[in-house]
């Protein structure tokens, strides 16, 4: 296995200038002024990005390793993607909204950016059955999350169909 360098200052800029002219983009079609937010380059592991909001305080999360290794393709959907989020949290705030759902997908669809299939890893294991289990759906089936993967969702994780490779959208219920 090669050793994947993590992306460095110049392309961190060019992911930066992307993720903000999606907010520029969404306060010219919304007509309502979106703060720029900081955009940091710790995340670790199978996630490329993720949006999060901790007391207060929103930002955007990037995976310098796996936009190393997939730049283009990254740039092109996990930037709307976490945009997207940021967008749904101010004008519906995240707790009245599914993880990626119809608020989120229409904000995708503003950027044109295809919402079924913008994570860049899969769901990994079957999930074991002595917990509470929460609905996923994509169009193919439907997924029992667990509670840690559950709330990962909430916070702004997405978990793909392992077949359809679509966003798994949690059941209203
Ligand atoms: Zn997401
Ligand atoms: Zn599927």
């Amino acid at each position: 296995m090669s050793v994947i360098v993590p992306i460095q200052s110049e392309q961190q800029e060019r992911v930066i200038s992307a993720t903000e002219a999606y907010i520029f983009q969404a306060s010219a079609a919304l007509e309502f002024s979106f703060e720029l937010i900081p955009v940091v380059f710790n995340l670790k592991g199978k996630v490329a990005g993720m949006y999060k909001v901790k007391q207060a305080q929103r930002v955007i999360r990037y995976n310098p390793y796996i936009f190393a290794k997939y730049f283009i393709e990254n740039l092109k959907t996990t930037v709307p993607h976490e945009v997207a989020h940021y967008v749904v949290d101010i004008i519906y705030g995240l707790r009245n909204t599914l993880p990626h759902g119809k608020e989120w997908r229409n904000v995708m669809a503003m950027f044109n950016v295809d919402s079924s299939v913008t994570c860049s890893f899969e769901m990994d294991g079957i999930p074991t059955k002595q917990y509470k289990r929460y609905s996923y759906f994509c169009s193919c089936r439907t997924y029992e999350l667990t509670k840690i993967r559950h709330n990962r969702a909430l916070k702004g994780v997405c978990y793909n169909c392992r077949k359809c490779k679509q966003i798994l959208i949690a059941k209203n219920d």
